[in-house]
Parts: structure tokens; C-alpha cells; sequence
């Protein structure tokens, strides 16, 4: 699919021309307020959030963060008492149970997604934020920040919790359990993202990396064609560097190359693993000598059978039917981007939205299942065994969040022929 190049945009004084990331419409914004934010006027998308003493805050956060995730990864995270047999974990020991049993492609998306990538997404923050108040800011600072936009989707402490909530409530049915301090630190955390997800600008890190000299200051947009960073989030000529960012150094494009093609490729990869994702067992729970392998279903059931329907709720939407609907949804937006449809283009960007953010939530069963079944380890009492299921379920859910990832929703108004 090839997009038509925008016309040249006329210069304007004072302002600066943003373009939209989510639907490409290029608009002129003035000097923002301090606690504001600017929105696109056709899709709704954040176009730009200006939060008061950004830097400060997010640097304070940062640090706390950084605080807690040591108390997660060191102090004891749950423990588990079953007829006088006692059993502790903490944060890595589920990973290390799933590597132990010869399921090393969990047990490597379990510690990434729990540990690796928060403590570098907090370490490189607090480098960035301290880095900047140092008299002499160390050169790298912006090779650093630039890379944090790759990490950031593969901290996911939040769907962690939940599936530390879902195994807690499966355990308590059998066992005593204890919940440790890691596990209240972890809940702390989770707040401490989110604050940061608010807080922290990058368009103010930028712009403070271009106060210290560590960035150039974006150059003037006197027409000709311009192209967006999706790095940074500059909207800057193209230049003598060619499709450099003339800020942050990355690769510029007008459109994700091969966007549709990509999506679509990943798309078919998790329709074919969605089938054993659901066909075979993600475990194996044996009580007392007695247990047989258990599907994702079959777990629903087991829920629904022992009372907790609103957790089997919960684990079904996540499980079962997040997945469906992102394939799905990834399918309708591929389709009628390919058919140049002008069909609900506002509503499809924001259905855009939706599957974007809300894959991760489908790691809830992953995540409970690494609780499991490094906490269940008690011998002829009770055991529990990942199955093979879980693996092609997990390779879904990250699939699917790449295709996301790679699709490129400006694509869905060039089509339509929205942005001539
Ligand atoms: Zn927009
Ligand atoms: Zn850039």
C-alpha cells in the first residue's frame, strides 16, 4: 500500500505544524500552558500533553519506583501452607519453575515482562532524569530515552497483579496462603506507572535534551515536505539527513513500511496458533495423585463449577475472547483500509486504540500460571504442571500485539482519501 505524500503545509509564525500519529491530519499548535493537553481535532488522538513540573515529578516517581521493585524482587512474594507442607516464592521463582519444567519460552516472557523490563524502563528513566540536572548531562541521554519507547509496552506489572489475584483465589480454595510483602510493593508500583504513564512528557525531555544541548533544536517547517518521528514525535522537513530525525537520529517514514502486508502476516500466524492455544492443555493440576491436563475452557469451567463466576468471567474475557476480538478487529481495519472505505473512520481509529492497549491483558492466565506453578511444588500433595497449550497461547497474545503494533492506522484516512 502506498500512501500519496500530504501536500506542503504553509509556514506559520509562532507555531508549530503537529502531525496526527493516529489518523496523519497535520495541525498548528501554539505554545501550550503548563497542564494542558493538545488533542487531534479529527481523531481525538493526544497530540500533545504539556503536565506541570514534569520532570521533577516523573524523577520522584521514578525513584520510588525504583525503591519498590527492589523490595518485589527480594522479599517474599507468597507463601503456601498445605497439610503442614510449607512453600514460599518470589517474583522470579515462577519464572524459574516454567524453565525447570522445559517451557524456557515462557519462563524467558514471564521474567521480561516482570522484571527485565520494568527495572530497565525505571533505570533508564531515572538515568535520563538525573542525567539532566547533572551540570555536564552525559552524551547518551538521548540514545537512552529513544530507546525506552520500545521497552515500555513489555512492562506489564498491572496484568501481572491480576494474574496474581486470579492464582490467589484458586489457591485459597485448597491451601492456606500468605501474602508477602513483594506482593503489596508490587501493587505500589503498579500505581507508581501509571503516575509516571501521566506524568512524564516526552516532548519535555526532548525539548530539555535541546536546552542542554544534548539534542539539536528542531529545524524551522518553511513548507516543502514534512514527515513525523514516531520516535520522538517531531513533525520536521525531511532535510539533508534524508529520513533521519533531524532531533532524535531514528528512521523516519511517511506510512510504517509494508504496514498491511506485515499485519496481515502476523495477523495469519495467530489465527493458526489461536487453534492448539485452545486445543491443548495450558496445565496440569494433580491433587492427592488425582488431576488431569486442563485447557483454557477447562479452567473457565473449573471456575464456574466452584462458584467464582465473576472470576471465570474474567479469565474467559481475557483468554478467550480479547484474542478473538483483536484478530478480528485487526481484520476489519486491514479489510477496509484495503478497500479505501470512508466507513466510520473516527470509530475504527479508536477501535484501533482499543486493540492496541488492551492485548496485554490476555497474559493473565500466563502470569497465574507461572504463580502456580512455582508455588505448587509440594510433591504427592499437589503439583502443577504447565502444558504445551500455554505456549502457543502465550506466542498469540505477543503476536497479536505486534501486529498491532505494526499497523498503521494513517494508512485507514490516506485510503479513504481523508488526507489529500
Ligand atoms: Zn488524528
Ligand atoms: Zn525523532
Amino acid at each position: 500500500m502506498t500512501a500519496d505524500m500530504p501536500p506542503p503545509v504553509p509556514a506559520t509564525s509562532g507555531r508549530r505544524i503537529f502531525e496526527c500519529p493516529e489518523c496523519g491530519l497535520r495541525q498548528a499548535l501554539g505554545t501550550l500552558a503548563p497542564g494542558s493537553t493538545a488533542k487531534c481535532g479529527r481523531c481525538g488522538a493526544t497530540l500533545l500533553s504539556i503536565p506541570e513540573n514534569s520532570l521533577q515529578r516523573s524523577l520522584a516517581l521514578v525513584l520510588t519506583g525504583l525503591i519498590l521493585l527492589a523490595i518485589a524482587i527480594t522479599a517474599p512474594f507468597m507463601s503456601l501452607t498445605i497439610e503442614g507442607r510449607f512453600q514460599e516464592a518470589n517474583l522470579i521463582t515462577g519464572a524459574l519453575a516454567l524453565w525447570d519444567q522445559g517451557l524456557w519460552e515462557l519462563a524467558i516472557v514471564v521474567l521480561l515482562t516482570t522484571v527485565v523490563a520494568p527495572l530497565l524502563t525505571l533505570g533508564a528513566l531515572c538515568y535520563v532524569l538525573v542525567g539532566l540536572r547533572l551540570p555536564r548531562p552525559p552524551s547518551d541521554v538521548p540514545v537512552v530515552f529513544r530507546w525506552l519507547e520500545f521497552l515500555h509496552p513489555w512492562s506489564m506489572i498491572e496484568v501481572y497483579l491480576l494474574g496474581v489475584f486470579v492464582a490467589y483465589v484458586k489457591l485459597i480454595a485448597f491451601a492456606t496462603v500468605d501474602v508477602g510483602v513483594a506482593c503489596y510493593a508490587l501493587g505500589f508500583l503498579m500505581l507508581i506507572m501509571v503516575a509516571i504513564d501521566f506524568e512524564l512528557s516526552p516532548e519535555l525531555v526532548w525539548r530539555e535534551m535541546e536546552r542542554r544541548g544534548l539534542a539539536k533544536p528542531p529545524p524551522a517547517q518553511r513548507g516543502g515536505a514534512l514527515l513525523l518521528c514516531e520516535t520522538c514525535g517531531l513533525t520536521a522537513p525531511v532535510g539533508e539527513r534524508g529520513s533521519a530525525c533531524p532531533r532524535c537520529g531514528a528512521a523516519r517514514h511517511l506510512r510504517k513500511p509494508n504496514s498491511v502486508t506485515r499485519t496481515w502476516a502476523l495477523v495469519i500466524t495467530a489465527m493458526i496458533l489461536y487453534v492448539p492455544a485452545n486445543l491443548y492443555p495450558v496445565m496440569t493440576v494433580v491433587m492427592f495423585g488425582q488431576g488431569e491436563p486442563n485447557t483454557i475452557l477447562g479452567g473457565v469451567k473449573e471456575l464456574l463449577g466452584s462458584g467464582m463466576w465473576p472470576l471465570a468471567l474474567l479469565v474467559f474475557f481475557a483468554s478467550i475472547t480479547v484474542p478473538a476480538l483483536k484478530i478480528l478487529g485487526l481484520i476489519l481495519l486491514l479489510l477496509t483500509t484495503q478497500q479505501g472505505s470512508r466507513w466510520r473512520l473516527r470509530d475504527r481509529t479508536v477501535l484501533y486504540r482499543i486493540v492496541e492497549s488492551v492485548g496485554r491483558w490476555s497474559m493473565i492466565d500466563i502470569f497465574m500460571l507461572s504463580i502456580l506453578a512455582g508455588l505448587v511444588q509440594l510433591g504427592a500433595i499437589a503439583t502443577i504442571e504447565p502444558g504445551v497449550g500455554a505456549i502457543s497461547f502465550c506466542a498469540v497474545v505477543i503476536i497479536t500485539m505486534f501486529a498491532a503494533a505494526s499497523f498503521d492506522p494513517r494508512l485507514m484516512w490516506d485510503s479513504a482519501g481523508a488526507n489529500r
